[in-house]
């Protein structure tokens, strides 16, 4: 966005004349669209996100409303954005093609609606119905067919005139040369969108960086540059779909409605989205923009919107239109889930396993309702396949729940950044402990930190993973207490070039010490806590203690709740079902599912290291449902480390119960049943209703098969259940739980 920096205004005007600021600032945006308008639709290659662009676009329309003598025919109010390049003949429209009005909230859309059926009343016209269709994300095109016959191809253009891009065109599979069946009129133009599938997108872009060439920054953007190739050859190899969303001229057509007209379509042979809905009330618009808005990502293609058209076409022809929109059609355009941002760094994290993964560190920008400042780029040739150096602007994209991805950079933006752009270097030592950096086996894309024992970073993701909810869950060890524990506070959070605090290591260098930790001094423990005053975060951060209380001149330093706590729960973890024990101890592959697996079949910690201690060690665990080859390399592997073996010891000597009690006052009611648990119970979670299932001699699976017994399905059971009903399988809830728990399935004989 621009900085407006007007002198005030000291002539004095008349009250309905604009002040020459607003004037200046009008200049300025009409300056502003027209460029990034030409960036977006001559090149290709939009310089500003579509949220930036509309929120100017709407400041100039504000703008205007409040100074009408302000509009001109040049102002993109007036027009539609678009013009003909030179590398393509320009070609005229029969009818001219038009933009859509947008609105950004449902408010919006309401008002809009209740207006135009107001209009409609008004005229004598029956209460309008809605065609709600999917606002596709991609470029219009404009089919002429004489006689049944593709005889030209358009873009938009300035919506009078547009460019030929016939033989392009020819090249889409979804495009017919030639409309089935006979009853076409010998003149019509068949409008629509012209997309690449979301799919194809990544694809694409990876194919467009691996030649040397500017990846695109959206679908849109791929499908526009993939039509307006110069040569068609180039065309024909995007992956380019359509469908259709509206006619032009059409010479004797005789459909009353829009859908009908979709439908005699379709029989031509023409694509037709298969979402569009005709509607009666405005609940039920709603009803569409908020189904979509949740399952936006489930389409093949983007969408930023859904356009509600009046159905009737005699009624769109009273309605009419403006010199850039129909007045019976408006866009509602979702939130945007696609920001530009500046790159500012790109660092790396060292995770559990060591392994080292580049990250970028972002200017903090909201997108799908949340602010984000870092996004992963996975490995250094993700970095490299995305084209991004640091310092450029980037396309963020959040895609609803998704973790954020940066798409790429904006190319025409890159020369201007100061300080220049740089690329990105995988560091060769590990950024905790500065041991050199390998892959694990040769080939591996991922590199790492091969120091597991006692690089600092490594020692802080197990300790927080070991008190995790998986594993003891232990409340007070969560990943702050972790890395407070294992590095020290670490640099500033403000960076302000004040205090660094050497990373690591901390008073705890093993994860042997967890259960002894009280053993441990942790008065020097501290962290980053921001400085506020009245209330308000100042920006500045100062190191406190974390484990201790300050002391001061009356009381000494005791420890915090935090820290009674902490040590509570670990008395309370000592007691732990051994399946959390395996987990906690941070071997690959073994997660919960394979670790109750290995405990229920061996019982205890010296039986499970009696069978690796086997000489068929790997082909007697691989026979222990839940567990199979792989995992039971990774044991033996896991084993066979010394100071491993010693963790285990320690916890063991700590107290740590290392095997679980065999009730055998419970019945074996369950025995040879497999039973799958989905969704929240009344008031059993899922562990304890999976430990239920295990003791009683049943195997408790995480899918549904045609091998399942039962599905016990709570709240919010997904699409297990859904598998379940379609396999035939019995579904129970809580209560019938209890009563499979307590007798077996005699429960449900007659
Ligand atoms: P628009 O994209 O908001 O809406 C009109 C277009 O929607 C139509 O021409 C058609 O191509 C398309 N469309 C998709 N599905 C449709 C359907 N079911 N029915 C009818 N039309 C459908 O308007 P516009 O004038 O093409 O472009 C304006 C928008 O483009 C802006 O709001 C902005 O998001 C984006 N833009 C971005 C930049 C930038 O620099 N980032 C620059 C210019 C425009």
């Amino acid at each position: 966005m621009t900085s407006q920096q007007e002198t005030p205004d000291s002539t004095p005007s008349a009250d309905s004349l604009p002040a020459a600021a607003d004037r200046a600032r009008h200049a300025d945006l009409v300056d502003l669209i027209q460029k990034y308008r030409a960036a977006y639709y001559n090149d290709d290659a939009p310089i500003v996100s579509d949220a930036e662009f509309d929120l100017l676009y709407s400041e100039l329309e504000t703008l205007e409303a409040l100074h009408p003598e302000l509009v001109t025919g040049d102002s993109p109010t007036q027009n539609v954005g678009g013009e003909v390049s030179v590398a393509f003949a320009a070609v005229d429209h029969l009818a001219r093609m038009y933009s859509l009005e947008d609105v950004f909230s449902l408010e919006e859309l309401e008002a809009w609606l209740t207006k135009a059926a107001a209009s409609v009343a008004h005229r004598g016209g029956k209460a309008p119905r809605w065609l709600s269709e999917l606002k596709i994300d991609g470029l219009a095109v404009n089919l002429l067919y004489r006689n049944g016959v593709l005889v030209r191809a358009a873009t938009r253009g300035d919506g009078t005139t547009g460019e030929d891009i016939t033989h392009n065109v020819a090249t889409i599979k979804d495009i017919p040369q030639k409309l089935h069946g006979t009853n076409f009129p010998s003149e019509v133009e068949i409008r629509g969108e012209v997309f690449i599938a979301s799919k194809d997108f990544t694809a694409l872009n990876e194919k467009m960086v691996a030649a040397g060439k500017a990846p695109f920054s959206n679908p849109r953007n791929s499908a526009a540059g993939s039509l307006r190739q110069k040569d068609p050859a180039e065309t024909a190899k995007r992956p380019l779909s359509m469908y259709v969303h509206g006619i032009g001229a059409r010479e004797g057509l005789t459909t009353a409605t829009q859908s009908e007209t979709y439908e005699l379509l379709k029989s031509w042979g023409m694509p037709i989205s298969p979402y569009y809905k005709v509607v009666d009330t405005l609940p039920e618009v709603m009803d569409f923009i908020s189904h979509y808005g949740e399952h936006r990502h489930d389409l093949i293609h983007e969408i930023d919107g859904i356009v509600v058209k009046v159905d009737d076409l005699a009624t769109q022809r009273e309605l009419g239109h403006t010199s850039r929109v129909p007045r019976w059609s408006v866009a509602y355009k979702y939130p945007p889930e696609e920001v530009h941002t500046k790159l500012l760094d790109i660092r790396v994290n060292v995770g559990r396993t060591g392994r080292v993964t580049p990250y970028g560190v972002m200017e903090p920008v909201k997108v799908a309702g949340s602010v984000v400042e870092m996004a992963t780029l996975h490995n250094q040739d993700v970095v490299k396949a995305k084209g991004v150096l640091i310092g450029d602007i980037v396309v963020l994209r959040k895609a609803g729940d998704v973790i954020p991805e940066i798409v790429g950079p904006v190319m025409a933006l890159r020369d201007a950044q100061d300080p220049p752009v740089r690329e990105f270097v995988m560091p060769t030592h590990c950024p905790s402990c500065g041991t050199a950096l390998a892959p694990a086996k040769e080939g591996d894309i991922d590199i790492r930190c091969l120091n597991a024992r006692s690089c600092p970073a490594q020692l802080t993701e197990r300790v927080a993973h070991l008190a995790g909810r998986g594993g003891f869950d232990i409340e007070a060890l969560g990943y702050e207490a972790a890395a407070a524990l294992t590095t020290g506070p670490g640099p500033d959070p403000a960076g302000n070039g004040g205090i660094i605090a050497p990373a690591g290591p901390g008073p705890l260098v093993s994860e042997a010490q967890v259960f002894s930790i009280a053993e441990l001094d942790l008065s020097g423990v501290v962290v980053w806590r921001e400085i506020r005053s009245k209330g308000e975060g100042t920006g500045r951060f100062a190191q406190v203690p974390y484990f201790y209380t300050k002391a001061t001149a009356k009381k000494p330093s005791v420890p915090t709740k935090t820290t009674e706590k902490l040590y509570e729960e670990l008395e309370k973890a000592k007691k732990a079902p051994l399946w959390r024990v395996l987990v906690a101890l941070s071997i690959r592959h073994v997660g919960p599912t394979a670790s109750r697996a290995l405990a229920t079949r061996y019982g205890s910690m010296a039986a499970i290291r009696a069978a690796l201690a086997a000489p068929d060690a790997a082909e007697q665990l691989a026979n222990v449902g839940g567990v199979g080859g792989i995992i039971a390399e990774a044991l033996i592997e896991w084993f066979a480390v010394d100071w491993h073996k010693d963790i285990v010891d320690a916890w063991a000597a700590a107290g740590v119960l290392m095997a679980d009690a065999v009730d055998e006052s419970v019945p074996k009611t369950l025995e040879g049943l497999t039973i799958v648990v989905t969704g929240t119970l009344p008031n059993l979670s899922r562990d304890e209703a999976k430990e239920a299932i295990i003791i009683r001699g049943g195997k408790a699976a995480g899918s549904v098969s045609k091998n399942t017994s039962y599905v016990v399905a709570g709240e919010a059971a997904g699409t297990k259940l859904d598998k379940a009903e379609a396999l035939g399988i019995p579904v129970l809830d809580e209560d019938a739980f209890r009563e499979l728990l307590a007798s077996g399935p005699a429960a449900f004989e007659q």
